[in-house]
């Protein structure tokens, strides 16, 4: 796997025009997200940097990665031919980045768009600089794009970025609903990577200091956030996003893509939404239901360091912990609170569920299981 240059640190940002990379003037392309810049404080951190070197900046894209924006990136791209590409704001902007440098070096990028061709190495370095903490896309080899409004997941080591600059100090503006769902994304994350089928030991002990970190500091970091709860949150973003570039997330984020998709709920909020009532339904796996080779009790094991994570004295009490930091960060704490109230709405959201990420479910499901975990 692809090694990462991670500066992780309060004004970490004016590290950049340090980098040996920017030692005499680049062709940079700068796939920036344009409130972000402004808001976050970037914009009087990096003047004199952009003066410095030829920079051709994209900012034309919408939230989450479209495809004809994908196209209109590689476009301005192409022409400006660069040799590093910066990418500065939350996990649209990464995506984009990531895409349009992943996909300039493909003769028909639809083709590894849709996994019929596999992505060839990328041409330039890609430095990312992440404005909210909580996708963790700054650590991951994944890229989302909608073609058709249809959700493609590419996953490939060439997508890494090869430097993250994380600076907790971009993210002092962020109000409040941002920070909570961003980091209840991270959280999310956390956890699912510990009960993943694909946990290893170095996943594990990445996923557990993000799922306690994420745990003791979102609630600050929502509702009156210091220097150290923000940075608190950027290590756990971080953390749970290496996490899963090794395991890949599970349930919790297989059934909240079509609740972002039909009902507009936040993709950190969808996710959170199913966490307590999965993590009881995974603690009951048995010899016949277990997805993970290694048994159920290898699961029970690990769903136990997610109670430790907690400070949970058992499953019932991490649940309602779950549940509490939900309420806690100002967001809805079950499904029927968020809007989804009708078998009919959960029905359509089990039938687009994502059987890809599903599959990483320590423990089988069903339609029927699911309803009756989701329907109550
Ligand atoms: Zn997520």
């Amino acid at each position: 796997m692809n090694q990462q240059q991670t500066y992780l640190s309060p004004h970490s940002l004016s590290q950049l025009q340090t980098l040996p990379d920017f030692a005499s003037p680049r062709n940079i392309f700068a796939v920036v997200d344009d409130s972000a810049y402004r808001n976050s404080g970037a914009e009087a951190v990096l003047a004199s940097f952009w003066k410095a070197h030829r920079v051709t900046t994209f900012t034309d894209f919408r939230p989450n990665p479209q495809l004809d924006d994908v196209q209109k990136g590689l476009t301005v791209y192409q022409q400006a031919q660069p040799d590093v590409v910066i990418a500065l704001g939350g996990g649209t902007a990464i995506d984009m980045a990531k895409l349009i440098s992943g996909l300039a070096g493909q003769e028909n990028p639809l083709l590894a768009i849709y996994g019929e061709e596999d992505l060839r190495p990328r041409q330039t370095k890609l430095i990312v600089i992440p404005t909210t903490a909580g996708t963790g896309s700054e650590a991951t080899q994944f890229a989302v794009v909608y073609v058709d409004g249809k959700k493609y997941s590419l996953d490939h080591p060439s997508l890494l970025p090869d430097i993250a600059i994380i600076d907790p100090q971009l993210m002092a503006t962020l109000p409040p609903a941002v920070t909570a769902a961003t980091g209840l994304d991270a959280f999310c994350q956390a956890i699912e990577s510990i009960w993943s089928v694909g946990a290893t030991d170095e996943s594990m002990r990445l996923a557990c200091e993000a799922a306690s970190l994420a745990y003791q500091y979102l609630p600050e970091a929502t509702m009156s956030p210091t220097p150290e709860s923000r940075a608190a949150m950027c290590r756990a973003s971080n953390l749970a996003g290496r996490a899963i570039n090794i395991t890949r997330t599970t349930a919790c984020h297989a059934l909240s893509y079509p609740m972002t998709s039909s009902y507009g709920i936040p993709h950190g909020i969808a996710v959170a939404l199913t966490l307590s009532p999965m993590l009881q339904f995974n603690s009951e796996v048995n010899d016949i239901d277990c997805a993970d080779p290694r048994g159920p009790s290898d699961v029970r094991q690990r769903i136990g360091l997610i109670l430790k994570a907690l400070n949970a004295s058992d499953v019932q009490d991490a649940s309602n912990r779950i549940l509490k930091l939900l309420k806690d960060v100002g967001c809805p704490a079950s499904l029927s609170e968020a809007g989804i109230t009708s078998r009919e709405q959960i029905d359509r959201i089990i039938a687009a569920v994502n059987l890809q990420r599903m599959h990483n479910n320590p423990r089988q499901t069903t339609p029927e299981t699911l309803v009756d975990l989701l329907y109550v």
